[in-house]
């Protein structure tokens, strides 16, 4: 079971207060230590916390020949990602409507870009590097949490249709579609479940 007391002994290994779920298979006991800096030391460059994105960003600058130190205050991984559902997706929770608001046309396809050849980037880095992660493609779905016909249903699907337009525009791969669906609640009504492989809304490569 979950552990809910945070201390200063478990915060070392997780920034959470309970368990992700995959302790259970992987205990933080098993993931690689390090030994404490005990020394200065001189680098071209320092990446500070061992995250995915401390990680991955030292990787590839090791990998263009540059020397690298890899800096983490706690344990490996101790932070989000290794809290994280493990999606890599361009589908992002802001949505390109919103982020094409903040930073324009361009800033919006950049930021696609960029989140797509990621997604391609950590799949090719697994395969070199021979790790087992169930690296795999699947499509990603976004749907209404409303019943079908009420008003927040309408809304939600006048941004999707939204944001699908956008993404189009911006090359990703993306359909909209209202007429899959799946059935449930308590009246046979049709509701759009998240996560359901048949949902309206919009459905893209992850
Ligand atoms: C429950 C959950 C589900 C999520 N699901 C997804 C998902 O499906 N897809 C997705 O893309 N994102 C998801 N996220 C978000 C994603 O996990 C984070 O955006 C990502 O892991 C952040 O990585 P990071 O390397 O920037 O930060 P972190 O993983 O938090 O790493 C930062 C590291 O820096 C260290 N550090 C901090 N300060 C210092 C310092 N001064 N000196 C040395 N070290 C320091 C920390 O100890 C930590 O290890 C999810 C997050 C959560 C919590």
């Amino acid at each position: 079971m979950a552990s809910t007391t945070p201390d200063s002994e478990k915060f070392m290994s997780t920034s959470g207060a309970t368990d992700p779920v995959w302790v259970h298979q992987q205990p933080f006991s098993s993931l690689p230590t390090f030994s404490p800096l005990t020394q200065d030391l001189s680098t071209d460059i320092c990446v500070i916390g061992s995250g995915i994105a401390g990680i991955h960003v030292a990787y590839e600058l090791v990998k263009r020949g540059h020397q690298v130190v890899l800096l983490e205050a706690r344990d490996v991984i101790s932070g989000e990602s290794g809290r994280t559902s493990r999606h890599l997706t361009n589908d992002l929770d802001d949505g390109y409507v919103e982020i094409a608001k903040k930073h324009g046309l361009e800033g919006a396809r950049v930021t696609a870009e960029s989140h797509a050849w990621a997604r391609e980037r950590i799949g090719e880095v697994a395969r070199e590097l021979g790790i087992e992660c169930e690296y795999r493609k699947l499509k990603a779905y976004d749907v209404s949490q409303y019943m079908v016909g009420s008003e927040g249903y309408k809304k939600e699907i006048g941004e999707l249709r939204e944001e699908a337009e956008l993404q189009k525009r911006l090359g990703i791969e993306t359909r909209f579609d209202v007429s899959c669906g799946s059935r449930g609640g308590d009246e046979g009504e049709l509701l759009t479940m998240p996560g359901k492989p048949h949902c309206p809304g919009m459905d893209r490569q992850a």
